[in-house]
């Protein structure tokens, strides 16, 4: 019985003393903030003001405040949705150095634990929507190096890894919509042999080979492609390269004898059957050729019309579309010849239409430097309707589309 009663007394005591601590917590900090409070309306600060402190910041955050003049600057430090309680210290110390800093600016630099001198360059960077928090000393190490760049540049130039100097131009190219990493220093030296160009033109061209000239640097072009093969100037097929998917073309939908590869002939029957229910009738005038009848057609061309001519007309046999079976030239029943096609109802409606069924004008006017030929309207490459809906859309050449959607991806 003694030992149950010694016990439950030995609990009252306890739950007393513990009782006690807490009151005496209670009146410490009541105290303390009470006291905290005095001071505070002391140095100047408004009751508004000091509900602010007292609500979100540490004792050891007031204990900062107090040590100091009355400064709005730390309310508004305070009222800054990133500011860390405890922290308060720090933003002082950081405040009295450089006290053109903003205040979110500060919040941010001593939450993350960033120990630089504050400068306009800085505060862009970290304020910037790309600034990447562990490329910092490379921004920094850049804008020391390069004074003119911007942030923006600099966050874009270390961003995207590239090591060159800064310049408006190299900003405009890394800009461009159809940038390409790996032609980089092509772009560059490209834009040093012509300073008159725009970033722009400097993309395109580079991306469309032009740095090189026609026939030169020449690469097989990528037959695993299939469908989206590129056969160019710069892209050239074997001799014995065949579509292994060849199929006859009915008269039906071709003057004379012609092949084609089986999809873009039922491609082309698709958009001939459909043009013909708007009283349009278009046939094919030339679509396979085998290596040795371009080759053939080449001379003839360059024997008849001179070299200039068979250059802007013709393809040097391994570098024609026609020798993929996936291109043929299109006339119109009554001007079948290849020059008149332009000027027929026909024309206007496969300019407009052929896309749909995955057909592509292939030498378009004004980009005849891009493709290499002269202004075609009768040439058309099967590329699907997805692509070619899609080269329509952005109204841009097979070579730039090619090599800023398929080759380098
Ligand atoms: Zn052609």
């Amino acid at each position: 019985m003694a030992r149950k009663r010694k016990k439950r007394i030995r609990r009252r005591m306890l739950l007393f003393c513990f009782i006690i601590l807490i009151g005496l917590i209670i009146y410490f900090t009541f105290n303390i903030i009470n006291n905290n409070e005095k001071k505070l309306s002391k140095l100047g600060y408004s009751d508004e003001e000091i509900s602010i402190i007292i609500d979100n910041a540490s004792i050891g955050d007031i204990r900062a405040l107090v040590d100091k003049e009355y400064n709005e600057y730390y309310i508004n430090i305070i009222k800054d949705t990133n500011y860390k309680k405890g922290n308060m210290g720090e933003y002082v110390s950081y405040y009295e150095e450089y006290d053109k800093a903003l205040a979110s600016d500060i919040v941010y630099l001593i939450n993350n634990d960033i120990e630089l001198p504050y400068t306009e360059t800085l505060s862009d960077l970290i304020n910037n929507e790309e600034f990447v928090i562990g490329n910092l000393d490379k921004y920094i190490n850049y804008s020391k190096n390069n004074k003119k760049a911007d942030a923006e540049s600099i966050i874009l130039i270390v961003n995207n890894n590239i090591d060159a100097p800064y310049s408006s131009n190299l900003v405009n190219i890394i800009k461009d919509k159809y940038f390409i990493m790996n032609n980089l220093d092509r772009y560059l030296s490209y834009q040093k042999k012509n300073p008159e160009l725009k970033a722009n033109d400097i993309v395109t061209n580079v991306n469309s080979n032009l740095d090189y000239k026609f026939y030169t640097n020449v690469k097989d072009a990528d037959t695993s492609k299939k469908h989206l093969i590129l056969v160019n100037k710069y892209f050239k097929i074997d001799k014995e390269y065949t579509s292994d998917n060849l199929v006859s073309m009915d008269l039906k939908y071709t003057y004379n004898f012609g092949e084609l590869d089986k999809d873009t002939y039922e491609a082309f029957k698709k958009m001939a059957d459909d043009a013909a229910k708007e009283n349009l009738y278009i046939k094919n005038r030339s679509a396979y050729r085998a290596y040795n009848t371009q080759s053939y057609i080449y001379n003839g061309y360059v024997g008849n019309y001179g070299y200039v001519w068979a250059e802007n007309y013709s393809a040097r046999p391994g570098h024609s579309e026609h020798q993929t079976g996936l291109a043929l030239d299109i006339g119109a029943s009554g001007s079948e010849a290849l020059g008149s096609f332009e000027s027929t109802n026909e024309f206007s409606w496969v300019k407009d239409n052929a896309h749909k069924y995955g057909f592509i004008l292939r030498y378009p006017k004004g980009k005849e430097y891009i493709t290499g030929y002269s202004y075609e309207p009768w040439h058309y490459r099967y590329v699907g309707v997805d692509t070619a809906t899609k080269i329509y859309e952005l109204d841009i050449t097979y070579e730039e589309y090619y090599a800023y959607f398929l080759e380098n991806k």
